[in-house]
């Protein structure tokens, strides 16, 4: 599908600059610049090769004035970034001349073109999928050398190409429900429903993987919120410093609280792991012990990651068990603090009262630095268990395709329920198309106006 009119934008930052664009795309690029354009070696843009430059001036057809002198490059259709018909002009990289350019060709006839268009050209016209064309957004703005590496993976179509595998093999599972549907007298049989049921469970695996790749990821673009919590003098503040002394921490200081919350991030290979409220594990000791606690159990409950610090050289107390109480669905490492002095308590009476997201046990001690390097790897750990390497480097990064993915395991799970209760098989074949449609709105075959206008109305004009 290509659409009608022309487009004109300007394609470079502004400011001053060596050089600045002024990018047309559409059926009458050529012809609109080539109004305004004067060849030094009078050659028409009519007849320029594609992909090459024509060097001369942008004149004002109506005076003769001289605007600039430029090169001009035509990228003919279907060979394009937007698959129609594209020219820039290089004008030289200051505001007057570029945007003289510009009006110049809005009065040829070229229309200013809307924030992304050229890029949701691409996509309409096919060249890109939508999650492409977000991946060229997210390479503008990427801020380090990962991003950057995921943005690229993604645009050269990673996702897509994982995504479109799942959706293949969803469409088969589904065409054979509805084949059964169709034809009631086959009904399914005990192996095939098992069969059925199998693949139906491993894409839901590989849905819950990619999901995770995003929490992951999130971890190394903001770092890992993590929580030190114990009741007071178990050490907390010792293994604070001692993992800082260390890793020499950067310091935050967030203001707009009640008391400012101080955030330390520590470097956790290549991990950052941001303390949470740092001050408060350092004033508990000032604050009354009763205090001290409500705040180590708060901070618990935002946190990515928990070290419940334990100390080891006392027996366990009322206050130890609140907070064995509230980490028990968070994942956690428990630290046993003072390792250097004799044991008062038995591991196991811990262990009894710990769930599985909190069955890493730790002898440390704060003060000599004993388990230190291998408490740093069990956090670490902790994080990445699920990175899978063979996934080649696919990393969800977009909230939009995370929700997608989530609403599609959702349904899938529907589906798995409906099969193994025996519902009707309609039902059945319901949830795996909503499924099928969830994965469609990542790469934009299944998409609406209104998710298409907000995606592109986060580009600049001009790209
Ligand atoms: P917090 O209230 O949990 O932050 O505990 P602190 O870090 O202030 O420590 C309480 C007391 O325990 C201090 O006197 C520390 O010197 C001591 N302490 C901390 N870690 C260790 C350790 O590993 N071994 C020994 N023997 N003492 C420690």
């Amino acid at each position: 599908m290509f659409t009608d009119d022309t487009i004109a934008a300007i394609a470079t930052p502004l400011g001053e600059g060596g050089i600045g664009i002024v990018r047309l795309s559409g059926k009458n690029s050529v012809a609109i610049a080539e109004k305004i354009f004067s060849s030094s070696k009078d050659k028409s843009l009519r007849n320029l090769k594609s992909y090459s430059l024509a060097h001369g001036y942008i004149l004002d057809p109506l005076t003769g004035e001289r605007i600039d002198e430029v090169l001009v490059s035509v990228m003919r259709a279907p060979h394009s970034y937007s698959r129609e018909d594209v020219v820039e002009i290089n004008c030289h990289g200051g505001m007057v001349t570029l945007r003289k350019t510009l009006e110049l060709v809005l009065k040829q006839g070229a229309r200013l073109a809307e924030p992304g268009e050229f890029t949701k050209r691409a996509f309409i016209n096919g060249r890109i999928d939508l999650s492409q064309a977000e991946a060229v957004l997210d390479l503008i703005r990427s801020k380090t050398d990962e991003s950057v590496r995921i943005a690229v993976e993604q645009l050269q179509g990673g996702l897509s190409s994982m995504i479109t595998a799942l959706r293949d093999r969803l469409m088969d599972t589904c065409a054979n429900v509805e084949a059964w549907i169709d034809f009631p007298e086959d009904e399914i049989e005990p192996a095939s429903e098992h069969v059925l049921l199998g693949s139906m469970k491993e894409i839901g695996s590989e849905l819950h993987a990619l999901i995770k790749t995003y929490d992951e990821a999130r971890f190394f673009r903001e770092g890992l919120s993590t929580a030190i919590s114990g009741r007071p003098n178990v050490g907390k503040s010792s293994l604070l410093n001692a993992l800082l002394k260390k890793d020499r921490a950067i310091v935050t200081e967030v203001p707009g609280t009640t008391r400012d919350i101080i955030e330390e991030y520590l470097n956790i290979n290549g991990l950052p792991l941001r303390i949470m409220d740092t001050a408060g594990i350092r004033d508990v000791n000032d604050i009354a012990e009763k205090e001290g606690v409500k705040r180590s159990l708060q901070s618990i409950e935002n946190a990515d990651l928990v070290l419940a610090v334990f100390d080891l050289s006392e027996p366990l107390r009322k206050e130890d068990f609140e907070v064995i109480e509230k980490i028990n669905n968070k994942d956690t490492i428990i630290v046993l603090n003072k390792c250097d002095l004799p044991a008062a308590f038995d591991k196991d009476i811990l262990t009894s009262h710990l769930t599985a997201k909190a069955s890493q046990l730790l002898n440390i001690s704060a003060v000599r630095g004993d388990g230190l390097e291998e408490l740093k790897e069990k956090i670490f750990e902790s994080c990445m268990k699920d990175w899978k390497e063979e996934r080649q480097g696919v990393v969800v990064t977009n909230i939009r395709h995370k929700i997608a993915l989530e609403n599609a395991q959702a349904a899938l799970n529907k589906a798995i329920y409906a099969l193994t209760e025996n519902h009707p098989l309609e039902i059945l074949a319901l949830e795996l198309r909503d499924a099928l449609d969830r994965l469609g709105e990542i790469v934009g075959v299944v998409t609406t106006e209104d998710i298409l206008n907000k995606i592109f109305n986060d580009f600049c004009i001009g790209k």
